[in-house]
């Protein structure tokens, strides 16, 4: 057990870009006691790499078919209520040219492990938003693939992925996954898209069930083997149609403190205050942001259907988490210090 004194140091320390043991992160985890200090110590940091700039990227949800069953998402393939959609190449450059009106300057095409996805038809998408709009960044984050897809999707114009590890202990990953899936190649896929030469996000859900804080510990140490370059991180939400309908939410408080955390181990990181930790209280997302966050991905998807891409339940789908908001995003920002930032807000390493 460390004392009071030992976990202020360690938090100190780590301000200071030192690297804690296993037992000093595990006590900072563990404690609501320093949220405070963790939140302005994260700020300083974030404002010395990043300023008062705040990325918008706009979130367009490609589609909610998908062939796996995490046993935690409402997208499930064995989810026989779940609604379907798949976006043409028409509604999701109709939605990129809204974006761009709008000022968006990233998009993130988002969507379930769907077959329908060929290389060939992400690689036209791709390449068609690029001749486009050559000053924006398209994201992807559509699970795992081959190495010769991402790496033919880089070769299109792909500048970012994100695909969280979800959790970096064996054990743990086999309580929230099928036998199917493995931690092994989610872990490959990540180093082989860095490899490539994406931006490469990874991250984890906070309160997943069975997550303990040894658990982590150990998805820090995982991020901090890989570097990412982006880290997102929410609490679990439960869906009532999944295997895990009737367990609780993840908690808010803790996801802000894991905010503060990871940004003081990784000062260069975008790390978004995201729409999971917004559903459980609006003004989390505000917390988020003073605690570390610098990035909000606002919802671009067809309004016609967004309801649709229904990961866990209550979703927000309205308000700060529509990118028609830009306004309100805007003047929401403002209102707490920072500023929203109209470029492809790259990292800056
Ligand atoms: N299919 C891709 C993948 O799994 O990487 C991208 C879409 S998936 C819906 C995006 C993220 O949603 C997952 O990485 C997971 O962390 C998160 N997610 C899924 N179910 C969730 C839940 N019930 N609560 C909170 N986040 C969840
Ligand atoms: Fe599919 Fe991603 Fe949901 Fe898993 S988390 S079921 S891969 S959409």
């Amino acid at each position: 057990m460390l004392s009071n004194s030992e976990i202020s140091e360690a938090i100190k320390s780590m301000a200071a870009g030192k690297n804690p043991c296993d037992s000093a992160l595990a006590a900072i985890v563990s404690s609501s006691d320093y949220d405070g200090e963790l939140a302005s110590c994260a700020d300083s940091v974030r404002r010395k790499v990043y300023s008062d700039e705040v990325y918008l990227r706009g979130l367009i949800e490609i589609s909610s078919y998908c062939r796996n069953n995490c046993f935690y998402c409402g997208l499930r393939a064995g989810n026989a209520k779940a609604l379907r959609y798949r976006l043409s190449k028409d509604e999701i450059l109709t939605a990129c040219k809204e974006g761009c009106e709008l000022g968006f300057r990233t998009f993130v095409l988002q969507g379930g492990e769907d077959p329908y996805f060929s290389d060939s038809f992400i690689c036209d998408v791709v390449s068609s938003i690029k001749r486009l709009y050559p000053d924006c960044a398209v994201t992807l984050s559509i699970g795992e693939r081959e190495y010769s897809s991402y790496k033919a999707l880089f070769d299109a114009g792909a500048d970012r992925y994100l695909l969280r590890h979800e959790t970096a202990d064996d054990a743990h990953y086999r309580k929230l996954h099928p036998e199917s899936m493995s931690l092994q190649n989610r872990k490959e896929c990540l180093f082989a898209l860095k490899e490539i030469g994406y931006q490469v996000g990874s991250g984890f859900m906070v309160g997943s069930p069975y997550q303990t804080v040894e658990n982590i510990v150990s998805d820090i140490r995982f991020l901090q083997e890989l570097s990412p370059d982006m880290i997102g991180i929410g609490p679990f939400i439960p869906h009532r149609n999944t295997p895990f309908g009737s367990f609780s939410c993840g908690s808010a408080d803790l996801t802000i403190r894991l905010i503060s955390i990871l940004r003081l181990l990784f000062p260069y990181a975008l790390i978004p205050a995201t729409t999971s930790l917004a559903t459980i209280a609006e003004e989390n997302r505000k917390k988020a942001l003073i605690s570390g966050a610098n990035v909000i991905m606002p919802n671009l998807t067809p309004l016609k259907v967004r309801k649709k891409y229904e990961i866990y339940n209550r979703k927000l789908s309205s308000s700060l988490e529509s990118a028609q908001a830009v306004e309100s995003i805007k003047a929401m920002l403002a209102d707490i210090g920072y500023r929203a930032v109209s470029s492809r807000g790259d990292v800056k390493r």
